[in-house]
């Protein structure tokens, strides 16, 4: 009994071996895929080529789980030499087939940008379990930063030597060389500029397969191009940051508005405050946001799930139940410091704040760490992911609005369309920023006046009942049909929005949102990836 249970367990691991064993050589002895040249098979990058479907599936989709590519490989690089090697095996004159490549991060994007249809996704992220790529130089403030890695473990590495860098994003878990081929903003873009403009120095793999380092002095059209630059030149590598001394602690606080036009000139007169500083005036804030709230994007949200406390919350709530108050307005800031600072802060954020407009009593201030100031998202992240409402699509539509036209856009938008149509679900961002803090030759495209507002509509589409998939397409074409009407209303009241995260179809629109900058645009996507390999889900040269 005892012998022929024991042949029978060995009997089932060899079937077991047996059958991974098939299951592997199925997954990679697949037929070369027809879109990439034979050459390539030669190569040794052919062997962190990957085309089994689970990787497939994972390149295939992304955050805004909106549009769907199908690549016909992943690399998943050990170093940038494969990355070398593998665009060099497309622009190579001697190679027959050109394939495009789009280099993907965390796959953050809205809609199919880091998806390259029949060609090859570079999974970055393969690279970062190299050692070494980060590498912080606290007493020149600055950190070398793998192009895979996440600001999240930017920070944490930084605060090891007492600095970290200046400019962020809401959201740590994304890529550096994701938010840099965007912009990266946040609540401190109006005193730092956006992480664009916090950038020393770039390595870069090309279009045409060279590795090129840039800065400003240095290949300085490279440079500029790559920065805001939608992944169209090159595939950043390294990049250096600039850092400054880390605070330990942070005084957040949040002022709800009626009147938005008191809730804007507010924030207008607080982000200028600090361009007095250097006169040895007054030190101003850290960072300043501002969020629409209304009963279907709750003043508690995803992106910061637990600032109101429950009181507060349903204080807020029952405002917003009166028709008087069915839109209200939070003004958002924060002002860090440390123990060298302990004793005046609370004075310094005092003054800043005093002659504000907020509704009387409707202060609400919290005093939380550095860390958990910065990394704020990350916990309504993991509620909506606990309850299945994270991976869900999210037809978000981001905007920079000229600051000359920002009540318009409150009345026709917030007041008027988001009212008329109410199927938006998720947080309403709106904060100005400054222009002197971007670089015009960076890619990056901004309203032309000296002040313009970020407005995030982060709406997203959440399972509900049984009848989820019927729902779902309703409610995206409800939301998609809302993002439409938005844009319409724009254009017919000439407001002169731009996209950021953009999104368009048609070569046309592309040339209207870079405008004057459209010529440049071409000449360095000619310069540096002539064979428009690189990106091809942005769809502006394919
Ligand atoms: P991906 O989506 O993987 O890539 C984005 C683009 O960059 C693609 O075109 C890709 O080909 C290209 N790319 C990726 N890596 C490289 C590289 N190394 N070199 C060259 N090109 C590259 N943005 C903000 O500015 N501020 C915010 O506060 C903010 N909050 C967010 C919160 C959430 C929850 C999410 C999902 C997104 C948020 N974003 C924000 C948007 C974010 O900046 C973009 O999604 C961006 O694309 C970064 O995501 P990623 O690193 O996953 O890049």
């Amino acid at each position: 009994m005892g012998n022929s249970t024991k042949s029978l367990r060995s009997c089932f691991t060899v079937i077991l071996f047996v059958k991974r064993l098939v299951s592997m050589i199925a997954k990679h002895s697949r037929p070369w895929p027809p879109s990439l040249p034979r050459e390539l098979q030669f190569l040794d990058v052919a062997a962190r080529l990957r085309v089994d479907s689970d990787t497939i599936t994972m390149a295939s989709t992304d955050f805004g789980k909106l549009n769907r590519e199908i690549p016909a490989a992943v690399l998943c690089p050990f170093s940038k030499d494969d990355i070398v090697a593998l665009v060099r095996s497309s622009y190579s004159s001697s190679s027959s087939v050109t394939f495009s490549i789009a280099a993907r991060g965390e796959g953050h994007s809205l809609r199919g940008q880091a998806m390259a249809p029949g060609g090859v996704v570079v999974d970055m992220k393969a690279m970062g379990i190299n050692s070494g790529r980060i590498s912080v130089c606290g007493s020149a403030f600055y950190a070398d930063v793998g192009g895979e890695q996440l600001w999240i473990d930017v920070l944490n590495a930084t605060l090891e030597h007492g600095v970290a860098p200046k400019s962020w994003t809401d959201y740590l878990y994304l890529t550096v060389g994701g938010t840099l081929s965007n912009a990266g903003i946040s609540g401190q873009s109006f005193r730092h500029g956006p992480q664009i403009s916090n950038v020393q120095e770039l390595d870069v793999v090309t279009g045409r397969g060279e590795v090129v380092t840039c800065s400003r002095h240095m290949n300085s059209e490279l440079f500029c191009a790559v920065l805001g630059g939608l992944g169209q030149f090159g595939i950043i590598t390294r990049a250096r940051i600039s850092l400054e001394p880390a605070p330990t602690r942070v005084k957040w606080v949040r002022m709800l508005y009626h009147d938005f036009s008191a809730f804007t000139r507010d924030q207008e007169h607080l982000i200028s405050i600090n361009l007095n500083e250097g006169q040895g005036m007054v030190k101003g804030l850290d960072y300043v946001e501002g969020s629409v709230t209304s009963q279907l994007s709750p003043a508690n949200n995803w992106r910061s799930s637990s600032f109101f406390s429950k009181a507060d919350h349903s204080r807020i709530s029952s405002l917003l139940a009166t028709q008087q108050h069915d839109i209200l307005y939070y003004l958002e800031v924060a002002k860090y410091y440390d123990h060298l600072t302990v004793d005046t802060v609370d004075g310094e954020l005092e003054v800043l704040l005093s002659g504000l407009s907020f509704i009387p009593g409707l202060i609400f201030a919290k005093d939380v760490s550095y860390v958990d100031f910065l990394n704020r998202v990350r916990s309504g992240e993991l509620k909506l992911r606990s309850k299945g409402q994270w991976d869900v699509p999210h037809p978000w539509l981001n905007l920079f609005v000229p600051k000359s036209r920002i009540l318009d856009f409150d009345a026709g938008v917030f007041k008027g369309i988001l009212r008329q149509s109410p199927s938006l679900v998720g947080p309403i961002l709106v904060y100005p920023m400054l222009r002197s803090k971007w670089d015009d030759r960076m890619s990056a495209v901004i309203p032309g006046e000296d002040i313009f507002y970020s407005v995030g509509l982060l709406q997203s589409i959440s399972p509900n009942g049984t009848t989820q998939e019927c729902r779902e397409d309703h409610h995206h074409l409800g939301l998609e049909e809302q993002n439409r009407k938005i844009l319409e209303f724009c254009e017919e009241a000439s407001i002169k929005v731009k996209q950021y995260l953009p999104n368009y179809r048609s070569r046309a629109e592309w040339m209207n949102h870079f405008g004057p900058k459209w010529e440049v645009f071409k000449e360095r996507k000619n310069n540096f990836d002539p064979l428009a390999i690189l990106s091809p889900g942005q769809r502006i040269f394919n």
